[in-house]
């Protein structure tokens, strides 16, 4: 069965056709500037040429309809017609409390997914109407719905609540929902396969270091505690979020800046972070670089990410009384040596080894802890819409 990936922004679209027989890549592509001109690129994975170029989109049912007009065309295509795409599984960012798995949409799932936005305004409405567009373009073929905050609904009270007045949970919905939740679910799954042992005895700690960055315990393959809150904005300082701060600050700004807190919370958000501390970039690699030519702010910036994931990581050792191995993933976890030795040179006292040699290797799901590690250190390349792949099949096929 081939299935349709769709990751959908407010003006963007990001989608992958995978052929699940093999879970081969038959070609991805992304739209940008949906509703304001549109442009699209697609990448044939079976050798025929790039598709690079504007195409007009108003709204993303254009989007779709060109997406699906590439991957059937003669030139840039991979299927021969539409009847082949068996499937579209969706990312959707917010199921509050409603969704700890995978579903077929139906009205109903549409419905709770509409009660989720005042949860994730930005995200949801895109979701929204990526599915709507896709139920245009695809009519009766089925489409699944995979949620961010799925796998954190494992997590127990004492991890998911805010210690504020309880109507604000009960009323309003107000705790600690988690987000990166596909990514954390298939690198903990890969980390057993690279361990050899079974992940419902295994305690593992995800460290998922992009733009955006979360960190999740996980305790039997069960997600326990996550770093990231209600919103996307808690926990570690990120590319521009400044992840947890003193909530009294945006109080403070507002009374002695005359900003209003909508003004302020765009601020944390968007200028915050390691661009916000370094005033260079919220891109690691030219922190590096700045860093590397001697600017203080961008190393400082790199030292309080560091610092955060490695005291993140000891307090989720404690919550699980233990940990067997730690998981690098997603861009910077990925791909930035000196970051993750930054982080494990605070991981010693665990155990955690740090082999250099291996650390500096590139590749895929791979150990970079010393043989004699009690506790494995790993990089594993995340993957979520291999996994939005593998729910929509699974799905569709009961
Ligand atoms: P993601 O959100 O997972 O796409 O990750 C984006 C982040 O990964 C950006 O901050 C990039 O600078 C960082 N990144 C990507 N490639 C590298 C690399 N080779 N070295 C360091 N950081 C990288």
């Amino acid at each position: 069965m081939k299935i349709l990936v769709i990751n959908c922004g407010s003006s963007s679209l990001k989608y992958q056709l995978l052929d699940m027989d093999n879970e081969a890549l038959l070609a991805k592509g992304l739209c940008e500037r949906i509703g304001i001109d549109g442009h699209l690129k697609h990448q044939p994975q079976n050798g025929k040429p790039v598709f690079d170029e504007d195409v007009p989109m108003p709204t993303h049912t254009e989007a779709i309809a060109a997406v699906l007009d590439k991957l059937t065309s003669a030139e840039y295509g991979v299927v021969a017609d539409m009847s082949e795409i068996g499937a579209v599984g969706h990312r959707v960012v917010h199921g509050g409390e409603k969704f700890a798995a995978s579903v077929v949409i139906d009205d109903a799932v549409m419905a709770a997914i509409e009660e989720c936005v005042p949860l994730a305004p930005l995200h949801n409405p895109a979701n929204i109407t990526g599915i709507n567009a896709c139920k245009q373009v695809f009519g009766s073929v089925p489409q699944v719905a995979v949620f961010d905050t799925a796998f954190h609904q494992t997590m127990p009270g004492k991890a998911f609540m805010y210690a504020i007045p309880y109507e604000y949970y009960t009323d309003l919905k107000v705790r600690r929902y988690g987000f990166h939740g596909t990514s954390h679910r298939y690198v903990s799954g890969q980390a057993a396969k690279l361990m050899e042992k079974p992940i419902e005895e295994l305690k593992l700690i995800s460290c998922h270091m992009g733009n955006g960055s979360s960190i999740c315990a996980i305790d039997g393959g069960k997600c326990v505690d996550t770093s990231m809150g209600f919103t996307p904005i808690a926990g570690l300082p990120m590319g521009t979020r400044c992840g947890d701060i003193d909530v009294s600050i945006p109080d403070y700004l507002c009374q002695n800046t005359g900003k209003d807190v909508t003004t302020i919370t765009n601020e944390l958000n968007k200028k915050s972070g390691v661009l916000g501390v370094s005033g260079v970039s919220s891109d690691f690699r030219d922190l590096t670089k700045a860093a590397e030519e001697g600017n203080q702010r961008a190393a400082l910036a790199r030292d309080m990410f560091a610092y955060s994931v490695a005291k993140t990581v000891g307090a989720y050792a404690a919550a699980m009384n233990g940990v067997d191995g730690i998981i690098f993933t997603a861009g910077v976890g990925e791909n930035d040596a000196e970051m993750r030795a930054d982080i494990c040179q605070y991981l010693t006292y665990l155990g955690a080894e740090l082999c250099p040699g291996c650390n500096a290797k590139r590749g895929g799901d791979r150990f970079i802890s010393k043989q004699d590690s009690k506790v494995k250190l790993m990089v594993i390349p995340t993957n979520e819409e291999l996994v939005i792949a593998r729910d929509t099949k699974a799905l569709v096929e009961k």
